[in-house]
């Protein structure tokens, strides 16, 4: 890449570490608006000198990788053709990027948007994606139910004939700025270190070893971003947003499983979108990627089997006792991070949030978005079996019910009010 230019990483600051040949590694400047000078994440297994954070790309699946390099597969020093794989739209910067502490979970220069860093990559520096970003089409049969009953109609350009909904769709892996992570959570920053590196049952060193590096790739699931209609809308103060949060339940969100209704509560957020992008707003649905309230699927099963075990069968007033006694807490989904994908898309106010639960609204406005009405399931989307989950949330206090009207009849309100005034 010759040109005439001075650099764009002149502000690069070279580090060393002793006892490390570090002297190749670009600091990371966390919250810095200049992605030079906050510099790119990287993870690079390659030339570990050029390393500035602990853990890789990919999380978990790291070590499907190292199957794929142990068995011969692929070789160990891969290097990532990014060929045509830029973002098909540009999200941000947004002014909350670079508000102290406002992102800590997620890198949101992640994308490497416009050829960011390029000239790093052509240097030779391993800088890879923490965010994709592409276009898709996705085929709900519920909506198309939806439009039969005459919920939701066929525009031809969100949603169109045949039941193909029009998305855009990011995928984020974590990127944690431990700093940021440990103040937000309100313990020391090596206290933090120290318990991550025992619970891994020691996988990550660095941890303890490196403090002079803040930025950790745990190796967990991230969120995938489900964007419906215009992308402007997400940020204009004049058109509605839309927004639900839902967290992974594989049973029931892929197979249909009645105990939960986990699935409805997505169709249903996905219609709220859809009608929000219909009256020239957006709709997002973030999934985030955090399986039986980030317990994992095996204590999910055990609970369970000792919910419908117990003496007189599964009750809501033992919901919540069943799943302690197996794991210890209730829920282990800390929606404190949660926020900081809706920052990375700049929303600042969100007109109807499609979830009555008290935890993901307090995680919302605490962080400074403005939320105007909570949108509830209507009762009829509710399976029968998923009656117990429903009650014993509500006499744990996990929503707030009351003035809420009927999500239907809010809608079609909230769309009359933008209509007219568009
Ligand atoms: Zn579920």
């Amino acid at each position: 890449m010759a040109t005439a230019q001075p650099p764009r990483h002149k502000h690069i600051v070279l580090t060393s570490h002793p006892g490390h040949s570090g002297q190749d590694s670009i600091e990371i400047k966390w919250g810095e608006a200049d992605p030079y000078e906050r510099g790119p994440i990287i993870a690079t297994l390659g030339n570990r000198a050029h390393r500035n954070v602990i853990g890789t790309h990919s999380g978990g699946y790291a070590v499907y990788r190292a199957l794929a390099i142990a068995s011969g597969d692929l070789e160990h020093d891969h290097r990532a053709d990014l060929t045509d794989t830029a973002p098909t739209v540009s999200i941000g910067p947004h002014p909350s990027w670079t508000v102290p502490d406002k992102i800590i979970s997620l890198d949101p220069f992640g994308a490497l948007d416009h050829d960011l860093f390029a000239d790093l990559r052509t240097e030779g520096y391993d800088i890879r994606p923490s965010i994709a970003i592409t276009k898709a089409h996705i085929n709900i049969p519920e909506l198309q139910e939806a439009v039969t009953q005459g919920r939701i109609r066929v525009d031809g350009k969100i949603l169109k004939e045949g039941g193909e909904l029009v998305v855009t769709k990011a995928a984020i892996e974590p990127v944690w700025y431990l700093p940021g992570i440990a103040q937000r959570f309100g313990v020391r920053e090596s206290d933090l270190r120290r318990t991550l590196f025992e619970q891994t049952g020691g996988m990550f060193p660095e941890l303890v070893t490196r403090p002079d590096l803040q930025v950790f790739l745990p190796p967990i699931g991230g969120h995938t971003v489900y964007i419906l209609g215009d992308l402007e809308a997400i940020t204009d103060p004049d058109r509605p947003l839309a927004v639900r949060i839902h967290d992974e339940c594989n049973g029931s969100d892929v197979f249909g499983s009645d105990i939960c209704t986990c699935r409805p509560y997505l169709v249903h957020g996905i219609e709220v979108a859809l009608e929000t992008a219909q009256v020239g707003g957006a709709g997002v649905i973030i999934y985030a990627r955090k399986e039986g309230r980030a317990l994992g699927e095996v204590t999910k099963f055990l609970v369970y089997n000792a919910r419908k075990r117990q003496e007189g069968g599964d009750r809501a007033d033992t919901y919540f006792t069943r799943t302690e006694c197996v794991a210890g807490v209730q829920d282990m989904r800390f929606q404190e991070l949660m926020p900081d994908v809706m920052h990375w898309l700049g929303m600042t106010r969100i007109d109807q949030f499609v979830s009555m639960s008290n935890l993901k609204y307090d995680a919302v406005t605490q962080s400074g978005i403005e939320i105007v009405e909570r949108i509830s399931i209507p009762e009829e989307l509710i399976p029968a079996d998923a009656q117990v989950e429903i009650k014993a949330k509500k006499a744990a206090g996990y929503y707030t019910e009351g003035d809420v009207p009927d999500a239907t009849v809010l809608t079609q309100t909230i769309g009359r009010q933008y209509e007219d005034g568009l």
